[in-house]
């Protein structure tokens, strides 16, 4: 299937901004639109309840929201399903003042305000951006999204000191880097992967991504209170997924340090297609890895993965 074929299958995403009302009051606007839940494929004015996602909704890929009230006023985002999954991964403390959490790569901040709404709007969500462009398109989504819990900060996050008195308390950590992007389902992206690019030229320039990933992953895990980081990419190459995640394994921060991959049933378990297993050192890891394949999951291409802190008690768990 080529691109267009591809983004056909996909249902037109759209995640209810809870910081501004709530979804049953969504549902109830749309139907009064004439639109009734029969899945977004009946018709072109049905819609549904996303299985994995609470707060998710799915319409025909037809339908546009561009020009849509609901949309300009940041009651809509945009946004892919697979998108969805790292902020709802990584389970931010909800409705607590103290909450310090860090979005380490915002712009253009859909998962930011993902994570706003995840905490109810309460404690400190720092959302650092280092390029100054992309910083005011994501501090525009903000003030749009009404987060008024995000701190954005336009820094390279490998600046940013993990004792710094302002970050260094932060418990969970979102990273959503820079990739390929070569999972994203619509023709025009699809140029990113140049088809005249030779397989040398390709292989370096995904090395090279995969090398930053993982030196972001390792600052990540020096934050002294940061118990989960979450790290995902829009691409479908192993080299920026299951081979970035095997490193961090086999890192200091990992055999002698206090971090292992969470455990399956933490990594939104009712998600079939997991990391593939011959990709791996030890294969029984990728059941811990998320993937999503544009074209056969209704989603664009996608991979989750999350580090968790071991307590004590875990560790002596074994
Ligand atoms: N999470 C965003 C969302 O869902 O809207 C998308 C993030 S995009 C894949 C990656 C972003 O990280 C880009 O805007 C890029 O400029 C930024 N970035 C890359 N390296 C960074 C760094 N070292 N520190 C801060 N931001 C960085």
């Amino acid at each position: 299937a080529n691109g267009d074929e591809r983004a056909a299958k996909i249902p037109r995403y759209v995640r209810v901004n809870t910081s501004c009302w709530t979804t049953p009051e969504a549902i109830e606007t749309f139907t009064a639109r004439g639109y009734s839940l029969d899945g977004p494929f009946a018709h072109s004015k049905s819609f549904a309840e996303d299985e994995h996602i609470p707060d998710l909704l799915l319409f025909s890929p037809q339908v546009q929201f561009g020009e849509d009230p609901l949309y300009i006023t940041g009651k809509l985002i945009l946004q892919d399903k697979a998108s969805c999954f790292p902020a709802y991964i990584l389970y931010p403390p909800s409705d607590d003042d103290n909450a310090v959490v860090i979005d380490a790569t915002a712009a253009p901040g859909n998962k930011t305000s993902h994570l706003s709404a995840l905490m109810k709007n309460k404690g400190t969500l720092y959302a650092f951006e280092r390029d100054k462009k992309r910083f005011g398109t994501l501090q525009m989504m903000l003030t749009k999204a009404k987060c008024s819990n995000v701190q954005p900060v336009n820094a390279d996050f490998l600046t940013i000191s993990p004792e710094d008195q302002l970050y260094g308390s932060a418990t969970h950590i979102l990273l959503d880097p820079s990739c390929s992007g070569s999972g994203i389902v619509n023709r025009l992206d699809h140029l990113l992967e140049t088809e005249s690019e030779s397989d040398e030229d390709r292989e370096t320039r995904l090395n090279k991504l995969a090398a930053f990933q993982l030196l972001m992953i390792k600052h990540a895990m020096k934050f002294p209170s940061v118990k989960r980081i979450v790290y995902s990419t829009c691409s479908v190459h192993a080299i920026e997924n299951e081979h970035v995640v095997r490193q961090v394994l086999k890192s200091e921060e990992c055999i002698n340090g206090p971090f292992a991959l969470a455990h399956p049933g933490e990594v939104l378990p009712t998600w079939k297609r997991r990391g593939i297993p011959t990709e791996m050192d030890d294969p029984r890891h990728a059941a811990s890895l998320i993937r999503c394949t544009p074209g056969e999951d209704a989603t664009n291409g996608f991979f989750v993965s999350m580090f968790i802190r071991q307590t004590q008690l875990s560790v002596s768990e074994g």
